[in-house]
Order: C-alpha cells, then structure tokens, then sequence
C-alpha cells in the first residue's frame, strides 16, 4: 500500500506516534520518527520519552520490515525542523507523508495556571505543528502532492474542565488543518486531523489525569494514586459506548494509514476519530 512511500511521523519515540510508525511500516512505508526525546516542558506531571524510546520504535519499524531514520528535534524550533526534514530529504529523496503528532498536556484551573504550563502547550501542539505542517508542505508541493495528518483531541471539540490550554490548541489544530486542506488542496495535498479519545499513553496514565477525569464527574479525587486510577477507568467505563477505560494507540494507527493512503485522495479538511464511542458526545 506505502509502495516505499516516505512519512515523517512527529511524537515518534512512543505512544500514538509509535504505533502509527509501525502501522505505517507494516503498510510498506519508508518512516522518519521525530521526537524531542526529553523533557519537553518543566510544567508537565508525567514522564518523559527518551532517546532509548525513540530507538525502540526504530527496532519495532525495522521489524515490521520498514526503513528507519531518526531524527531528534523540538518541533518549537523551525529552523531544527527545517534540518530534519533536510535529513529526511536526503536520506529517502522527498517526503510523501506528514503524520504531525508531537504534543503535550497538563492540567491546571484558568485561576491557577502558570504562564508556562499555557505557552508551552500552545507553543508545542499549535504553533509547533504549525512549524511541521510550514517546512513540510513545500516539500510535498515539490513532490506533486501528498498527505498531512494532525493529531487533535476530543479535547479539540469540547471544553476541558481544567485543560484550557491543551483544548485550544486542539481546537486551534483543526483550524489550521481546515485552512491548510483549503490552501494545499490544489496541490494534490489533502489535510486532515485524527481524534483520539482517551488513550493508554505516558500523557494519560498518572494521577493528574485521573485526577481530572474524577472531577469531571463532580467528584473529588483521593490523591491515591492506585485509586484514583480505579475510580477514573471505572467513570471512563461508564462513559465510553464501547464499555473500555482506555483505547490503544494501535486503535488509532489504521485511521493514520488510511488518510495517508491512496484511497482516500478525496478525503479532505475533515477529522477521523477512534474514541471508544466518546465521538457520540460532540456535535462533529
Ligand atoms: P506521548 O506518549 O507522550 O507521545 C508524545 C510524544 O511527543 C512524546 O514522545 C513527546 O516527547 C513528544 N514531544 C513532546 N513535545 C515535543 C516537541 N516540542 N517536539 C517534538 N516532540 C515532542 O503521548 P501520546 O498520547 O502518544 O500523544 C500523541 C498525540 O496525541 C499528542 O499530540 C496528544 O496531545 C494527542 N492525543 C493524545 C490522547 C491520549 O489520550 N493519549 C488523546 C487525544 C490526543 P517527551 O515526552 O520527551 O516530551
């Protein structure tokens, strides 16, 4: 299906990214993984990847039979970007598919947030694919067309109870993802954005989310973390149609592939969700 077709996969040292690095390997593709492979933002309560995580995900792409290339970057830097995708160029000859989906998450009240936790996820999920979605398109204009992904959220159409800055640069995501299938679409490019749900990440497995999750449901969380767990998966439970706390991030690659594909040369401008049947609560 790849047909040695070339993607860039952003957030590429675990979680969605890694699944969808791998999907797109089993699928034929050549694959760059890019990640910044440490911490991203002092403001984050969770762990972060690692330069080992990236070259897990290499090992899982080479044996899926895919070419692999690495590339260390912070998607905040353009022009680091602008040399990644250098390397990519020169290393497989042109870039066919952009899977942008580096990002970040943290929770703080609008009456208690930090300057930095708002910047810095405003900086990395919106302006920094941004920054992806500016270097890359010329190259894809270069190619004769292509495909760009973005990563949004549920959180991208709905509010967020304490999660402001992650759910408008979620929401600011599929702005800039209709505006570019808008300006791309001439050039055989198409744009569009999956939505995962609640899926089981390193950015959703820790007391912050659990904690967030608890409140939603207008209860207050113990600060146990082993509970807190229970209570969040038990309200996720409840919530999702399809009856799971979490969904894999395998459940997520094959909507990636199959706007990366051939077959979808007329799907444009439009978002693809996999989120358990929490999709049923938002009007899109
Ligand atoms: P993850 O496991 O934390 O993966 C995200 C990756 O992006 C990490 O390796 C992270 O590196 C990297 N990254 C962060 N800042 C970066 C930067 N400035 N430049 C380059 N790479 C950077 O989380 P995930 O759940 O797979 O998330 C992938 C995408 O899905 C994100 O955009 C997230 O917002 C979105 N999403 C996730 C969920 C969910 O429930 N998990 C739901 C909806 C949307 P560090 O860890 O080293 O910072």
């Amino acid at each position: 299906m790849g047909e040695g077709r070339v993607v860039v996969v952003t957030g590429a040292a675990r979680g969605i990214g890694r699944a969808s690095a791998v999907a797109f390997a089993r699928a034929g593709y050549r694959v760059a993984g890019a990640d910044i492979a440490a911490l991203a933002s002092a403001a984050m309560d969770y762990e972060p990847a690692t330069p080992e995580d990236l070259a897990e995900t290499g090992r899982l792409v080479e044996e899926a039979g895919g070419e692999w290339l690495a590339v260390v970057v912070d998607q905040r830097d353009t022009a680091a970007i602008r040399e990644a995708f250098a390397r990519v160029v020169e290393r497989f000859g042109g870039v066919d598919v952009v899977f942008a989906n580096a990002g970040i998450q943290g929770f703080a009240p609008l009456l208690e947030m930090t300057d930095e936790l708002w910047h810095d996820q405003i900086d990395i999920n919106l302006t920094g694919t941004a920054n992806v979605l500016r270097v890359a398109a010329p190259l894809l204009v270069e190619r004769g067309g292509g495909r760009i992904i973005i990563t949004s959220s549920t959180q991208g159409q709905h509010g967020t109870l304490d999660g402001s800055g992650y759910s408008a640069s979620k929401w600011g995501l599929i702005g800039l993802m209709k505006s570019a299938a808008l300006e791309l679409g001439r050039y055989g490019i198409t744009v569009n954005a999956v939505i995962p749900g609640l899926i089981d990440t390193k950015l959703t497995r820790h007391e912050d989310r659990y904690a967030q999750i608890i409140r939603s449901g207008g209860n207050e969380p113990t600060g146990d973390v082993e509970r807190d767990e229970r209570t969040a998966a038990e309200a996720q439970r409840r919530k999702l149609p399809l009856g799971v706390p979490w969904v894999e991030p395998e459940d997520v690659a094959p909507l990636v592939v199959f706007l990366a594909s051939e077959e979808a040369r007329m799907v444009s401008g439009t978002s693809f969700a996999a989120t358990g049947g929490d999709s049923a609560n938002v009007t899109a």
